[in-house]
């Protein structure tokens, strides 16, 4: 959500003159968009400022200036602390104001040396007023809904991105319409609590996340959709059925279950139990069978015993992840599990996410072996690093690579998958004869 939402900065900023520039050297303007998931994440953002402030002082001595913005959920959590911090800062904006940027620039140019705090909440103004998003390449992000009303009692998400807000439907379409106008054959839809998604629709009622996948669809020239991230919770009969029905629905889904014990579970306020999980796998590969699944883990929660991971890793070896996410728990001010009892100490932590990390890497490895000899339909959304390479994602968004003409940019290409490598699948172009079995299966 960070990169489309820096995306949606530049596009609103570039009626004003500005263009993305390469590095922070020389540029006017320099916006940090930081994540406070994590401890780890937050404390970047001040190392970052550290190295960007001789920057910004040497544009000054040159007889120049640098504007320095924090945007993004630190500026919203930390935003008084951050100011007091790095008084050297212009711009501090939260998520929900980036459309208010150009008045916050001209502001900053006014008031030098006096920082600009905006942090309010409302969604809905932001989305009504920012410009027409454009293409970055054949691939979109496209945000559908932002926010989180569940409050998981490790999660800064309800307190930094705010209160649960859908974009309306026809407002989605149209973006989705002009960014395939653009070229786009890929669009992935965002939203922290992406199913929870309830858009008012033209038609007076509310679409949910399988109505909206149904109608995108339909738009012409849109090869591909995927949607991230979805709560367990939220799958309802209509997205399962979405998932048969919607031939551009990739059959991949990053789907967060963060523990397999219920105690835990019900600690962290995940409102579903392992077994409800377990019924939801089997009810979106009962209609979709090649469904590939990620997720994300969370260890050493408050009060987290060795028995209650032995069934983290049970539900792990049950269900086999394609590609997943693990972190140790990190305790975040302001959120009920960072004052709970009994926090684990980080050496079991650390002890725990290896032996997570062994298990879910050798599902990995696996999964990528046995895609070797296969034909899949791959999106070249990049150039490679090397001469003549073009690189895309798989239907299960493993990263591919291949020896493909630029003209094939941009393109849905029949790949005959020839190496498995540690993070990513080599390919060859898959000949005719490839091209019909793939179809014969299909
Ligand atoms: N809405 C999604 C997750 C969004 S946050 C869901 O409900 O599943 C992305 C991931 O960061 C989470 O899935 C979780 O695994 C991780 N995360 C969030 N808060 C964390 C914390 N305090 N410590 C460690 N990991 C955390
Ligand atoms: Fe955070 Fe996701 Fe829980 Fe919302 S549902 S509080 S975003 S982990």
């Amino acid at each position: 959500m960070n990169v489309y939402d820096s995306a949606r900065m530049a596009d609103v900023l570039a009626p004003l003159g500005y263009v993305p520039a390469s590095d922070a050297d020389d540029a006017d303007m320099v916006i940090l968009n930081t994540c406070h998931i994590r401890e780890k994440a937050a404390e970047k953002v001040f190392s970052e400022l550290g190295r960007l402030r001789p920057l910004k002082q040497a544009k000054a001595a040159a007889g120049g200036s640098m504007i320095l913005a924090v945007a993004g959920c630190v500026a919203q959590a930390e935003g008084e602390e951050l100011l007091a911090r790095a008084p050297y800062v212009d711009i501090v904006l939260g998520p929900q104001t980036y459309h208010n940027l150009p008045e916050m620039v001209a502001r900053a140019e006014r008031s030098r040396g006096r920082g600009i705090l905006a942090t309010d909440f409302p969604a809905e103004a932001k989305f009504d007023h920012l410009p027409e998003a454009t293409a970055s390449g054949p691939s979109a992000f496209l945000s559908i809904q932002e926010g989180c009303d569940k409050f998981c009692t490790f999660c800064v998400v309800p307190y930094t991105r705010g209160a649960e807000y859908s974009r309306p439907a026809a407002a989605v379409l149209a973006e989705a319409r002009r960014l395939v106008d653009q070229g786009v054959r890929e669009i992935t839809l965002l939203g922290q609590n992406v199913n929870a998604y309830h858009g008012a629709a033209s038609d007076g009622g509310t679409w949910g996340l399988g109505r909206l996948l149904r109608a995108l669809a339909e738009i012409p020239g849109l090869e591909r959709l995927r949607y991230t991230t979805s709560h367990p919770r939220d799958v309802d009969d209509e997205l399962v059925a979405a998932h048969r029905d919607v031939p551009q629905l990739m059959p991949f889904l990053h789907l967060p279950v963060q523990a397999g014990s219920d105690r835990i579970l019900a600690a962290m306020n995940r409102r579903h139990t392992a077994d409800d999980y377990r019924r939801t796998v089997e009810r979106l590969r009962s209609t979709r069978p090649d469904l590939a699944l990620s997720s994300d883990f969370i260890v050493g929660f408050p009060g987290e015993s060795d028995r209650d991971f032995d069934a983290t890793m049970a539900l792990v070896r049950e269900i086999g992840f394609i590609q997943t996410y693990s972190f140790k728990y990190s305790p975040r001010p302001g959120t009920p599990a960072s004052v709970m009892e009994r926090q684990v100490p980080e050496a079991v932590k650390s002890e725990r996410l290896a032996a997570l990390q062994e298990l879910l890497n050798e599902q990995t490895a696996a999964f990528n072996a046995a895609c070797v000899g296969r034909v899949m339909s791959v999106l070249l959304d990049r150039q490679g690093r090397h001469a003549g390479q073009l690189l895309g994602r798989s239907p299960y968004m493993q990263p591919v690579h291949v020896a493909a003409a630029a003209a094939c940019l941009g393109e849905v290409v029949a790949l005959r998958i020839v190496e498995a490598l540690p993070n990513s699948l080599a390919a060859e172009l898959a000949s005719a004869r490839d091209r019909e079995a793939e179809r014969a299966c299909a």
